[in-house]
């Protein structure tokens, strides 16, 4: 199994995402959120734990990727899970894209990222920084095992005074749970951030938040696309209210979008 492989999620249709590559330390993820579409199919998908083998395999890949293109840091589980502290895979894994002149984009929850700012900022790397409500209270149940949010709006301040440009992701949107507190998020995060990216909650097998939701929303796996429309419509004129470039994350509505790449990989230093 590759730790390095081209993203393609699911080759769907709604991704607007530039080509990249996905890189995989470990498998499962400790943040444990009740929205994760790998309860799908990753097996015990709340227990993050490393891939057999990965610096090693990671060594190989990397010499026959094509490094015109970012290696996405991660998409199936957080690059930053608690082992990360003393595993140091991620942070070993990004010194060896920087090495070889690769060029990375961190996607976490986790303000253990801020270990790594030296990395991130030789190198030229982005963060996309995950940040889905301020209340504990809302993050503990719906993002159990991740670190709570006013530690990651810490982590988001400080990566913007190192001069990491940093997007923020408040994905997923779910109403009647986080919905009404966007602008709030958006407040929070505006003075530090260069980009924003948001997502409705997609319902996937085995979803535990199925039963906290309004599901006459939905209409298979998304919620209705009109409904979707007025909440990315609202988004994205916040957004821009604010300064930011904005895109939304596989809703098909590419022509929102007002930045230069949906998932903020635009913002690596050395990106073109
Ligand atoms: S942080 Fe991402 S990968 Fe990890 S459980 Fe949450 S949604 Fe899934």
């Amino acid at each position: 199994m590759s730790v390095i492989s081209r993203f393609d999620p699911w080759k769907g249709k709604l991704c607007t995402c530039p080509p990249k590559y996905s890189v995989q330390p470990y498998t499962g993820c400790s943040h444990a959120c009740v929205y994760c579409y790998t309860v799908a199919y990753v097996p015990d998908y709340k227990r993050g734990r490393p891939k057999k083998n990965f610096l090693r395999q990671f060594e190989r890949e990397i010499k026959k990727a094509d490094l015109s293109l970012p290696l996405s840091f991660s998409n199936s589980s957080d690059p930053y899970q608690p082992l990360e502290k003393e595993l140091m895979l991620t942070r070993r894994a990004l010194e060896i894209t920087g090495k070889n002149k690769g060029k990375a984009i961190v996607v976490t929850k986790s303000p253990l990222v801020l270990r790594d700012v030296d990395i991130i900022g030789r190198y030229g790397f982005t963060v996309s920084l995950t940040i889905t409500t301020l209340r504990e209270e809302i993050s503990s149940f719906i993002e159990p095992g991740a670190p709570p949010p006013q530690e990651r709006l810490n982590a988001l301040k400080i990566l913007a005074q190192e001069g990491i440009p940093v997007s923020v992701r408040i994905d997923p949107l779910i109403p009647g749970i986080n919905l009404r507190e966007f602008e709030k998020i958006l407040d929070a995060v505006a003075p530090y951030a260069s980009h924003i990216i948001v997502s409705t909650l997609k319902l996937y097998r085995g979803s535990e938040i199925k039963k906290h939701i309004d599901l006459s929303l939905y209409s298979g796996n998304y919620m209705k696309e009109e409904i979707r429309r007025e909440i990315i419509e609202m988004a994205q004129e916040k957004t821009e209210e604010r300064g930011l470039t904005f895109s939304s994350c596989r809703e098909g509505f590419p022509e929102l979008n007002t930045g230069p790449t949906c998932d903020g990989t635009h913002l690596i230093v050395n990106y073109i």
